[in-house]
């Protein structure tokens, strides 16, 4: 039941568990440092001299019991750069390792995140509050600790449009500029420019990622590594039961099975995370750490939008779900301690890719309108990944297209009509030649003969298709202008985007324009076609 009630910022009841019952680093000065046998440690976020508000998630006020006015107060903005904490918060920096690119990394941690506690509210859900850009740490290695509005704005505007999409996520409640400048090399190439510096306050049910188990494991810390699993499974997977023999077993394939779904998602949605370090996988499944992410324009499934991934495209869009297993591979080593029997581990493992390949076929059967998969569903699936790499075309706007289409009238369809609906989708006019029409043409009957032998309607397939394919996402191009915008001091389409994004489904004919296609003078543009890790 949703509560009315709105609180002050005062009225906020704070939980903080992960730092009452886990080991604590005993160093409390802020230098950096490696720090061993323990899972976090005090850091004070750096104040900073003029913080103002870009934006704020209403929505995640509302879940916080927030009144939506506050964010005009001072001491709402002061509070979410950091300048001010209130009673009840505790920060600190989360210490964790992993893999990077494929190689162990050792130890990485918060170098500029700093949660300052968990909001219980009045629903009795736990929300995690942390800055993200908010100054150095113990975990901050040879960086600054700090982020700009650019990366800032790309983490603000797709956790919130992922949640709204009904992909699990990560969220945002807040996006201020500190009033300080940060130089940042954004290429890597030597060019060093000052930008605008800003902090996201992100929050999530649980920060704790796989890389907090693979630290303890690392150090052979087998004690702190049983403290840190069975304070897991008691906050963040209540439903388990933590005296049940195979308490961790059941944990783990849970852990399979959300970051399965989680990937199932992205895959849908078309997202590319372009970063799935051990370090940036939450072990809630949730997408975490939003970087050089990207969104597939044209259907390329080997498409990575990061710079710094541009040679073995380890994080490739077709690759994410392999990714995956090999990122929970690694988890499975770091809890071997506390088993100590690898069998049951790699029965789960085992059974990740089935589970994931019967998802997927669920989630593609979705994408077409079908309730269930089938045999001849898969071969048109396959088919029709073919047909859509063979020329340049846009998925998401390829699935809205499809919905569209009366396949009643498949037999009296001229090429008019199709160019009606996919022009919209297809990138190169001139690749869509007789050949290919005919193809498409063939595809679309053995579609309608299995929508037919489904006893599929024509309005349960584009509901149904509607409510899986989204018409609006954050196209890299419309991020970009956003960010452009903003860094000018506008932030209209800050705004409009957020919007927009709201409703993804939603045929939103006024807004039209931001469901349209990468636009040429965006092919290769940095930030729309290719970033790099620079934030
Ligand atoms: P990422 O790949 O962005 O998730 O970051 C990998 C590691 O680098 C994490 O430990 C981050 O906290 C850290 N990191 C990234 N950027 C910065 C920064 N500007 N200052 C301090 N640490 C950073
Ligand atoms: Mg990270």
């Amino acid at each position: 039941m949703k509560n009315t009630l709105k609180l002050s910022l005062q009225e906020l009841v704070f939980d903080n568990r992960f730092i009452d019952r886990l080991p604590a680093d005993p160093v409390l000065k802020n230098s950096r440092r490696q720090v061993k046998n323990a899972c976090f440690s005090f850091v004070e976020p750096t104040k900073v001299s003029n913080p103002s508000l870009v934006v704020a998630s209403t929505e995640m006020l509302e879940e916080l019991n927030l009144d939506k006015q506050l964010m005009h107060d001072d001491e709402f903005i002061q509070l979410f750069v950091g300048n001010k904490l209130l009673p009840g918060m505790s920060a600190y920096a989360m210490c964790y390792g992993g893999h990077q690119f494929g190689n162990w990394a050792g130890q990485l941690g918060d170098g500029r995140a700093i949660i300052l506690g968990d909001v219980i509210t009045q629903n009795n859900k736990r929300w995690s509050l942390q800055l993200k850009g908010a100054g150095p740490t113990p975990y901050s290695r040879t960086a600054d600790g700090l982020a700009v509005l650019r990366s800032s704005l790309r983490e603000f505007l797709c956790s919130e449009a992922m949640f709204h999409l009904g992909v699990p996520t990560t969220r945002a409640l807040t996006l201020a500029l500190t009033g300080e400048k940060v130089v940042r090399d954004m290429f890597y190439d030597g060019h060093l420019e000052n930008e605008l510096g800003a902090v996201v306050c992100r929050v999530a049910p649980s920060f704790t990622r796989f890389g907090n188990f693979q630290i303890l494991s690392a150090q052979n810390d087998v004690n702190n590594l049983k403290k840190l699993l069975d304070y897991t499974i008691e906050t963040d997977f209540p439903h388990l039961n933590l005296s049940d023999e195979n308490s961790y077993l059941t944990w783990f394939k849970e852990v399979c099975t959300t970051t399965a779904d989680m990937v199932i998602h992205w895959m849908r949605v078309g997202f590319v995370h372009g970063v799935m370090n051990t370090d940036n996988m939450s072990i809630l499944g949730l997408t975490i750490d939003y970087g050089p992410y990207g969104w597939l324009e044209d259907y390329d499934p080997g498409w990575t939008p990061n710079t710094t991934d541009a040679n073995g495209r380890r994080y490739r869009f077709e690759n994410q779900s392999e990714i995956a297993l090999w990122n929970l591979l690694q988890l499975a080593e770091a809890i071997y301690p506390l088993i100590n029997d690898t069998a049951p581990l790699e029965k789960i493992l085992q059974h990740y890719r089935d589970y994931y390949q019967q998802q997927w076929n669920n989630m593609m059967a979705a994408k077409l309108g079908f309730a269930h998969s089938s045999g001849e569903i898969e071969k048109l699936i396959s088919k029709l990944f073919k047909l859509l790499e063979e020329i340049e075309t846009d998925m998401t706007l390829f699935f809205r297209g499809l919905s569209e289409l009366e396949l009643v009238e498949l037999d009296i369809m001229d090429d008019l009509i199709l160019h009606g609906i996919f022009d919209k989708a297809w990138y190169r006019s001139e690749q869509v030649d007789e050949y290919y029409l005919t193809q498409f043409k063939s595809w679309l009957r053995s579609y309608k003969e299995c929508a037919v032998a489904s006893n599929l309607s024509e309005l349960d397939r584009k509901q149904q298709m509607n409510k899986v394919n989204p018409k609006y996402v954050l196209r890299n191009y419309l991020a970009q202008q956003a960010i452009d915008k903003a860094n000018e001091g506008d932030y209209s389409m800050v705004h409009e985007l957020l919007d927009v994004l709201r409703k993804p489904y939603d045929d939103q004919p006024e807004k039209e324009i931001y469901s349209a296609k990468r636009p040429e003078w965006a092919r290769h543009r940095a930030g729309c076609s290719m970033l790099s890790c620079s934030s």
